[in-house]
């Protein structure tokens, strides 16, 4: 049969429509989805024929094969975009893959949110209205010593409000150091364009003094901001204003002082062995009037945007009307709320939040994985690759702790078919494995992982190694 032929004898969607195969998916389905996606099949075919030319022939065109492609263009209608996926990289806080996981009881708490009513905006002492604030203020203040706090969407929008809350039409001092793009599209001076804060740079790239702030100092003036360096460092011939300067300086001439700390710990990572990261307790107490941070890269909980500092701003920040726009839904308070309130023990929540947990598993613990964890990828592999257990380093990523190189170990896999190959493989399984890729080889870093997910990947290297054979 060549290709006029094969275009004659394409099925009629009237007759597909009749054919018994096909009543059965149209009980199932919605009738009109199963006429489009009739046509749409035949659409598919006759494209195939057309690009095939007379090499189409043999094709099958038959009312069956049609019925088969139509139950998975249906099927595919119905399927997530939104998948899970492995993340075997090592990149705890990985933006790309959603950033942090939550706790059991975070995700608890979200679920019971979901399925039921809840007391949301509703006071259960008087009966009457409440604050949706409420769940989450006394805890965070608790946590971090501020006066009050609120949360929004995440920390890009904290940093809008806050700065149209207290700077707008007025100007906001900013080191030239610190005018910092997060990624994302998130770059300090076009949020403060939006916010309508005027941005005064002061100082240069490498050296601020809190003399500088101090001279820029006008009527205009409403805000000295200071905004951390998260995703990179200046180093050598540095100088950056103490926050304590900038504080005296802000106190002196009644003009509040605030921080976006980015990522924002509640606990000192030093006790396991992290570079130093600045918490939000410390900015606190050093008298910063507005610290802002985001909810889901080390504090491992949900995207949001943390505010904590003193009432009167806040008090602003909650009535102003961009507060309504980026307000958090009642998921997320639930699971910011249970996230927060297990840093109450902060033995226990290194076990919990599974952010701080896998950020803190020792070096061994990992190892004891990946050689588990190779053995049976080996298992699986036939002699289709080589596979091996090597120590590296992990990021912690999202634009956390850039210098942060924890060392952990990995399975190496070097497959006889070529790398691209394999990992495009990976990525096309039903559960989608991403990897690092290194001098030829797939690493595979088991401290992001999570415990119930290696036999998924374990069947998913057999299958991607076996070329794709289920
Ligand atoms: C990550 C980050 C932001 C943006 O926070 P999101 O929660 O991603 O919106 C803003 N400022 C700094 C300094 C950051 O590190």
């Amino acid at each position: 049969m060549g290709k006029s032929e094969n275009l004659r004898s394409l099925p009629k969607v009237d007759a597909v429509l009749e054919a018994p195969v096909v009543q059965e998916l149209t009980g199932r389905y919605p009738r009109d989805l199963v006429v489009d996606g009739v046509r749409s099949v035949i659409d598919a075919w006759r494209r195939e024929i057309l690009e095939d030319g007379d090499a189409s022939g043999g094709r099958d065109l038959s009312i069956e094969k049609l019925a088969r492609d139509l139950q998975g263009w249906l099927e595919a209608k119905f399927e997530p975009s939104l998948k899970k996926v492995i993340n075997a990289t090592g990149v705890v806080i990985h933006t790309n893959l959603g950033r942090s996981l939550l706790s059991a009881s975070a995700i608890k708490a979200a679920v019971l949110a979901a399925s039921s009513y809840s007391n949301l905006e509703f006071n259960l002492e008087t009966g009457e209205r409440g604050s949706r604030h409420s769940h989450i203020e006394r805890i965070l203040c608790e946590l971090t010593g501020a006066e009050a706090a609120m949360a929004v969407n995440n920390n890009a929008a904290a940093v809008l409000l806050a700065l149209s809350a207290m700077a707008a039409g007025k100007e906001a001092i900013v080191s030239r150091g610190e005018l910092v793009e997060i990624g994302g599209s998130f770059r300090v001076p076009d949020v403060m364009r939006q916010s309508g804060a005027v941005l005064k740079e002061i100082g240069t790239t490498n050296k601020t003094y809190a003399s500088d702030y101090r001279v820029a100092v006008t009527e205009e003036t409403a805000l000295l901001m200071k905004v951390h360096p998260s995703n990179f460092r200046i180093v050598g011939f540095t100088h950056e204003a103490a926050l304590a300067e900038l504080v005296e300086l802000g106190r002196e001439i009644s003009i509040p002082v605030m921080q976006d700390l980015g990522s924002g710990v509640l606990v000192d990572l030093r006790r396991f062995g992290l570079p130093y990261e600045p918490t939000v307790q410390e900015s606190i107490e050093a008298g910063v009037d507005i610290v802002t941070f985001s909810g889901d890269k080390l504090l491992g909980g949900p995207q949001a945007g943390i505010i904590v500092g003193r009432k009167e701003y806040i008090d602003k920040m909650k009535k102003h009307p961009l507060a309504r726009a980026i307000r958090l839904d009642k998921m997320t308070i639930a699971a910011l709320e249970t996230t927060l309130k297990e840093y109450l023990d902060l033995e226990k929540v290194v076990t919990t939040n599974p952010t701080l947990r896998m950020i803190t598993e020792d070096k061994a613990s990992v190892k004891r994985r990946a050689d588990r964890l190779a053995k049976r990828i080996a298992g699986v592999a036939g002699g289709l690759a080589d596979i091996s257990v090597d120590r590296e380093v992990a990021r912690v990523g999202g634009g956390s702790l850039p210098l942060a190189e924890i060392p952990t170990a990995v399975v190496v896999v070097r497959p006889r078919i070529s790398c691209a190959a394999l990992e495009a493989g990976l990525l096309a399984g039903g559960s989608p494995v991403v990897v690092r890729v290194k001098d030829d080889a797939l690493l595979i870093d088991p401290r992001t992982i999570q415990p119930d997910e290696e036999k998924e990947l374990v069947e998913a290297f057999r299958i991607a190694l076996s070329g794709g054979d289920a």
